[in-house]
């Protein structure tokens, strides 16, 4: 009897301390007077702290400039989950550098995506002539972002869940290490200073540049430089400065350029060397060239010059298509991981736990099973195509459209489906730049910045170096905040 009574309430226990958890600041966001007297705060703490974009009416000059969209209030992430993100992030760092190594899988796993997707067919035939011609690089560098979802489960508890891993580009991580001070500034200002202490310090760009200087020290020559390359619109240059000026205070000197500069002035000498302007490059960091609008043909000849050079890419072009939705997908296969990461079956547990279910659409039974399951359900898929950036994913009635379009075609196999995270909305402000105060129903994505270094076959460097927490407002089903729908956020840990 006494344990009947029980069961139910142990059972309860995860939703009601969820309920909890959503409303920790609402009182405080009933007041609308007092929202707006603190966002003007959080505002004036953001822009001095520099949570800063290039504005998008002049994305090439930092003559004029605004603060980053940011939640008023930290949202709250349970320990467990930050835990559990952070646990498997060295294992993600051990599968992507797997991966980007096989060179059979990365062959089998894209080849029907290849045949009806053109930017991942280009990718990959410059892997192919690099390969064809060997491969002069000796020291790998990965700086990666996994992101996450909190699934609610049928019981209301919380669960991890991953939607995808950044490979090329990974960004905020300069950012996110000023977002915590406004954060504890807003909570200062209501006298909440034990929930101030609580939110955690961050930064991510400090770790991606140790390991931009691992490797350039393993590149082993000492008037070498970096090589950043970027647009010159380019809203979010703070984001990338902040990794710039660790390195510059580690003597380890940056120069920015775009494609067009390595492709009119970049050159390999006779032991494939890469110049710019007459100087040797160690580091190839790019902050462009993920999307299809990023390539002109001038850029692709620039992209194959560097990846056939010997110095270090960050991604090299293996990497990055170990970073692809496809290969995502195939992970998720039974027995891949195994496969993949033998002889560890504690790091491809912590990796298939938090994996959602992945879908293959290539001609045949299993995919036009997926096919039926996701038009019978619309609602709980997602399809996607092999690109990033945000806004390129199609949910609901848009989903069924191109399904019904693409069912009978090849080209499917350009795309996977995802199952659909549904996390437990609370509610925050989302600031913007000209948008008025109001609380809005939001979901948060949690990321965790992976670095790893690799010597031949030597792994001399595997770690996690900090967060990014971005939140949106429920309707926003695609995206990110550079393509203006998440906002910068921090896990208040609960
Ligand atoms: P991109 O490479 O364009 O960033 P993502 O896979 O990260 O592609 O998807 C973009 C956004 O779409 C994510 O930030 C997330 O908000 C949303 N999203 C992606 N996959 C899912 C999913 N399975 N369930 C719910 N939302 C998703
Ligand atoms: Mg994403």
């Amino acid at each position: 009897m006494f344990s009947q009574v029980w069961k139910p309430l142990i059972y309860l226990h995860p939703l009601v301390s969820q309920v909890r958890m959503a409303t920790i600041w609402g009182s405080l966001l009933q007041d609308e007077q007092q929202l707006e007297s603190l966002a003007q705060q959080a505002v004036d703490r953001a822009l001095a702290e520099g949570v800063l974009l290039r504005t998008k009416q002049q994305p090439s000059s930092s003559d004029v400039v605004n603060y980053a969209p940011f939640t008023l209030f930290p949202s709250l992430v349970p320990s467990a989950l930050l835990e559990q993100a952070y646990a498997v992030q060295m294992d993600f760092n051990l599968l992507v550098d797997a991966v980007s190594q096989n060179c059979a899988f990365l062959e089998q796993t894209l080849s029907s995506t290849i045949k009806r997707d053109n930017f991942t067919a280009r990718l990959f035939d410059i892997y192919k002539q690099v390969l064809k011609e060997g491969i002069a690089q000796t020291v790998f560098l990965g700086l990666n972002r996994s992101d996450y979802m909190f699934q609610r489960n049928a019981d209301g508890s919380p669960a991890l869940k991953q939607i995808e891993i950044n490979t090329i580009s990974a960004s905020f991580g300069g950012l996110a290490s000023r977002t915590p001070d406004v954060h504890r500034h807003v909570l200062n200002v209501l006298s909440k200073t034990k929930e101030a202490v609580k939110i955690l310090s961050n930064n991510p760009s400090k770790g991606m540049a140790l390991g931009i200087a691992k490797a350039w020290e393993l590149y082993g020559s000492a008037n070498a430089l970096v090589l950043l390359i970027a647009q010159e619109k380019e809203r979010n240059i703070f984001d990338q400065r902040a990794i710039e000026n660790e390195l510059l205070a580690r003597n380890i000197h940056v120069i920015r350029r775009r494609f067009e500069d390595v492709s009119e002035k970049g050159s390999l000498d006779q032991d494939r060397r890469l110049f710019m302007d007459g100087q040797e490059i160690a580091v190839v960091y790019f902050r462009d060239g993920y999307m299809p609008s990023q390539y002109s043909l001038q850029n692709w000849e620039a992209r194959l010059l560097v990846e056939r050079s010997c110095a270090v890419k960050c991604p090299d072009i293996a990497t990055q298509l170990a970073g692809t939705k496809k290969v995502q997908q195939e992970l998720s296969r039974e027995g891949m991981l195994e496969l993949l990461l033998p002889g560890q079956p504690e790091a491809v547990a912590r990796l298939r736990a938090t994996f959602a279910g992945l879908y293959s659409l290539d001609m045949g039974e299993e995919g036009d099973q997926a096919i039926a399951e996701a038009l019978t359900a619309p609602n709980r898929f997602v399809l996607k195509p092999q690109r990033e950036g945000g806004g390129n994913n199609l949910y609901g009635e848009e989903m069924v459209q191109a399904l019904e379009r693409l069912k009978d075609s090849e080209e499917r196999a350009s795309y996977i489906l995802m199952e659909k995270i549904e996390p437990e909305p609370f509610g925050n402000c989302l600031l913007r730049p000209g948008s008025p105060v109001r609380v809005v129903q939001c979901i948060s994505e949690l990321g965790i910045f992976g670095v790893y270094v690799r010597q031949g076959k030597t792994l001399v460097m595997n770690k996690y170096v900090g967060h990014l927490l971005r939140t949106k407002a429920i309707e926003d089903a695609d995206g990110g905040v550079a393509a203006g729908v998440a906002v910068l956020d921090n896990p208040y840990p609960v």
